[in-house]
C-alpha cells in the first residue's frame, strides 16, 4: 500500500479539487492507497470538508490535531499515522502537482529509498524569499555535516524503513528536510514543476520562517556554540599582545594615560560580542529545555477514518486523543 500524507492549513477551497486529481493518479498506480490529511489547526472549513471528502471515498482519511502545531510536525502526525509500504508527503495547496507522483513510485520501485521532487522552477517565490532561503541553505551547507539535495522540496516519497525510523524521532525542533537527509539510504532526485498558489499566499508568516530557519542550524550543527572559544582565544592574544605594547611604550616614552574612547569602544564591543554569545548559549538552551521536557509532538483532537495497528507511539496517541 502506498500512503499520502498531507498538511493543510486552512485549504478548504483546494480539497475537492485535490481529492479529484488525486484519485485519477492513485487508481492509475494499480496498488491500494490511502490519503492522510493531517488538519493542522485550520480556522475555516477545512474539518468539515475533510469529513466529507472521507463520507465520499473512505481511502480519504483525516487527523485532525487540537491547533496550529506547524507543517513540520503537522508531516510527522501525517507519518505516524501512514501505513503503507512507502509514504508520500506533499502540500495540500496543489502547489505539488498529483500527476507528478507515479514518477515517484517508480524510483522507489526501481530500489530507491527516499525519492525527492526536484523543484524545476522557483519562480513562484517572492525574490526577497528566494534570496533567504539562498543564505540559509548556503550557511547549512557551510556549517553542517548532513547533506542536504540540492532544489529538493518537501515533495517526497519515502520507503517504509525511513518512515519507521522518522517515526522514533520525537525531537520538536522539527526540520524534516535535514531529518530525511540524516537518515540516509539510497536517495534520488525527480524533477517537477511546482505550481502556482491556489489561492496566491503563502501559509508560513516571516516568524513562522526564521525560527524554521533557527530550529534547521541548531538541530543540526553545534558550530555556533564552538565559535565563541576561538573567538575568545583569539580576543586574548591580542589583548596580551596590545599589553605587551602599552608596556614597552610606556618603558620607553615614559608613562602616557591615554585612550579614553579606545576604552569605551573596546568595552562596548567585547560587551556585544559576550552578549551574543551568551545568546547563542540560549538558543540552544531553550531547545534543550523544550526537548527535555519531553511533551508529546502534537495533540489529535479528532481522527476521521484511521484505525488498526496505532504502531510504537499508541500510548501517547492514547493520552493525546479524547
Ligand atoms: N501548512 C500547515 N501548517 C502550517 C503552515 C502550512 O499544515 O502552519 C500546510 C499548508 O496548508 C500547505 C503546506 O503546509 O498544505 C505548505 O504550506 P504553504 O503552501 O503555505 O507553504 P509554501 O508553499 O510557502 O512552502
Ligand atoms: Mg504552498
Amino acid at each position: 500500500m502506498l500512503s499520502i500524507a498531507i498538511p493543510v492549513l486552512n485549504e478548504e477551497r483546494g480539497l475537492t479539487r485535490l481529492q479529484e486529481r488525486l484519485v485519477a493518479v492513485l487508481d492509475g498506480l494499480g496498488r491500494p492507497w490511502e490519503v492522510i490529511f493531517v488538519d493542522d489547526g485550520s480556522r475555516d472549513g477545512t474539518a468539515a470538508q475533510l469529513l466529507a471528502l472521507n463520507a465520499r471515498d473512505p481511502r480519504f482519511k483525516a487527523v485532525i490535531l487540537s491547533r496550529n502545531f506547524g507543517k513540520e510536525i503537522a508531516v510527522a502526525a501525517g507519518l505516524r499515522y501512514a501505513a503503507g509500504a512507502a509514504a508520500i508527503v506533499m502540500d495540500g495547496d496543489l502547489q505539488h502537482p498529483p500527476e507528478a507522483i507515479p514518477a515517484l513510485v517508480r524510483q522507489w520501485e526501481q530500489g530507491y529509498d527516499v525519492v525527492y521532487g526536484e523543484r524545476s522552477n522557483r519562480e513562484t517565490d517572492t525574490t526577497l524569499h528566494r534570496l533567504m532561503a539562498q543564505v540559509f541553505y548556503g550557511v547549512f551547507k557551510k556549517m553542517s555535516r548532513t547533506e542536504l539535495p540540492q532544489g529538493a522540496g518537501d515533495f517526497r516519497l519515502v520507503d517504509r524503513r525511513v518512515v519507521d525510523v522518522l517515526n522514533r524521532m520525537d525531537e520538536r525542533a522539527r526540520f524534516n528536510k535535514g531529518l530525511f537527509a540524516w537518515v540516509g539510504f539510497r536517495s534520488i532526485g525527480v524533477p517537477y514543476e511546482v505550481a502556482a498558489r491556489g489561492d496566491g499566499r503563502s501559509r508560513w508568516r516571516w516568524r513562522q520562517l526564521m525560527r524554521f530557519a533557527l530550529d534547521g542550524i541548531v538541530s543540526f550543527t553545534t558550530i555556533p556554540l564552538r565559535v565563541w572559544s576561538y573567538l575568545g582565544l583569539f580576543v586574548s592574544a591580542c589583548a596580551f599582545l596590545f599589553a605587551l605594547y602599552i608596556l614597552v611604550e610606556a618603558l620607553v616614552f615614559g608613562i602616557n594615560a591615554p585612550g579614553f574612547p579606545t576604552l569605551i569602544i573596546s568595552v562596548m564591543f567585547f560587551s556585544g560580542v559576550q552578549l551574543i554569545s551568551l545568546g547563542v548559549i540560549g538558543e540552544y538552551l531553550g531547545r534543550v529545555y523544550d526537548e527535555v521536557k519531553g511533551r508529546p509532538l502534537f495533540v489529535v483532537a479528532r481522527e476521521i477514518g484511521v484505525g488498526g495497528d496505532p504502531g510504537p507511539q499508541a500510548s501517547e496517541r492514547r493520552i493525546a486523543s479524547p
